[in-house]
């Protein structure tokens, strides 16, 4: 084990190896306001890399309600048990991550191997409220809400420490220098599952039939053509954003993902007191009570709900870049906000997006004199 320095939980921790930055890294925000959990990035995915024999069972992106869903059954708890909940003083984690959980009694990382019923129930409290049921003439008109529920669209996070890599006695995962991803060598692999227990988000999922476990693979033959992956181009609510992220002390405000994380503070990683440096954040829903946000989402969770809240309708430029979510195919690199319209330009700096800030509110007359017709849909 040695130290490196983890920026989530603004300490230094022990990890399996020294783990230098790649070029770029892989990285995307989800704007959880905005998912209806409608699984149409879980059906694409599907689609597009598990629809073989021994991947019945699988999905590499999937989209669980909170609190009560998970896929597998209970990750989340599972491991926070295992690591003690999680202590957090100000910005700075002091309890234990996964890694050095483990370092007490000399293994790698701290996990569990879930069992095959656990991946059974992929909707497992879909849709189910916290705190009570919405009873006849239910009205709620305040914040946070007294009962509620989110969806988390989930996919493996190309953690900048990752679980997976640490785990895996054959060192058949690894991650590339290029761009971040983390890939398994199917090649090497020889099903052992190591990273499948490792890996604190459960996202390694093994086939029984190939005898190799298997993982999202950041549609990399689409990224490596600067374009979005199936599950962040399909998205309905247009929730994703996807790009590089930058080192925190070196932000770049044109730069979507580095504004939403860095500049803005408003994208949170999934539990960053596992330690792994996951590169997936999220922008947290601010109808749900921040407690329950906090241990999931860090000690950031006020000031981003804060910034959502207040900054969204007066600041042009985070309005601008919330407007360019899912929309191009492209990966926009660079992101600009002119005369009320939002701009966003690929890693070759060409204009692939284009978005008005306020839409034309445009009224339709009960009688259409041009035409002579009544509408009905008018009041
Ligand atoms: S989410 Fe899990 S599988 Fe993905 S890189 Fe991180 S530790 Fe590995
Ligand atoms: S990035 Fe690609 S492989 Fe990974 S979950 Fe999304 S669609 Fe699936
Ligand atoms: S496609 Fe988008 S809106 Fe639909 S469930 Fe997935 S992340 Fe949510």
């Amino acid at each position: 084990m040695i130290d490196v320095f983890n920026w989530q939980i603004n300490r230094k921790m022990k990890y399996t190896y020294e783990s230098p930055a790649p070029q770029k890294q892989f990285a995307a925000v989800f704007d959880i306001n905005k998912c209806i959990g409608c699984q149409t990035c879980t059906i694409t995915c599907k689609t597009s890399w598990t629809t073989g024999r021994g991947q019945e069972y699988m999905f590499w992106n999937n989209v669980e309600s909170k609190p009560y869903g998970g896929y597998p059954l209970y990750w989340d708890f599972k491991l926070l048990e295992k690591i003690g909940g999680g202590k957090w003083n100000a910005g700075t984690y002091e309890g234990k991550t996964i890694f050095e959980k483990a370092a007490e009694e000399n293994k790698n990382v701290e996990g569990f191997l879930p069992d095959l019923e656990d991946w059974s129930y992929p909707n497992m409290g879909e849709d189910e409220i916290y705190g009570g049921s919405v009873n006849k003439g239910m009205h709620i008109n305040s914040l946070p809400h007294p009962i509620w529920f989110y969806y988390l669209p989930r996919l493996c996070n190309h953690c900048s420490h990752p679980a997976c890599v640490a785990n895996c006695p054959r060192q058949a995962v690894y991650k590339r220098p290029e761009d971040g991803i983390v890939l398994i060598d199917q090649s090497r692999c020889q099903g052992y599952r190591q990273c499948v227990a490792g890996c604190p988000y459960k996202k390694p999922m093994f086939n029984a039939t190939t005898y190799r476990s298997e993982k999202c693979v950041a549609c990399y033959p689409k990224v490596e053509q600067g374009l979005h992956t199936q599950c962040m181009e399909h998205c309905i609510g247009k929730i994703r954003m996807q790009g590089w992220i930058s080192p925190p002390d070196a932000p770049k405000a044109d730069n979507p993902i580095d504004y939403l994380v860095h500049v803005k503070k408003l994208a949170l990683p999934l539990y960053p007191q596992f330690g792994t440096q996951p590169n997936i954040y999220y922008i947290p829903p601010i109808h749900v009570p921040t407690p329950y946000l906090k241990q999931m989402f860090g000690p950031g969770v006020e000031q981003a709900i804060k910034v959502y809240k207040e900054e969204v309708h007066n600041d042009p430029i985070l309005k601008g870049l919330l407007v360019l979510f899912g929309s191009a195919p492209e990966i926009m690199t660079k992101f600009d906000v002119k005369n009320d319209v939002a701009l966003g330009y690929d890693s070759k700096g060409t204009l692939v997006a284009q978005a008005p800030i306020t839409e034309p509110n445009v009224v339709r007359e009960s009688y259409d004199k041009a035409r002579d017709a009544y509408r009905l849909d008018t009041p």
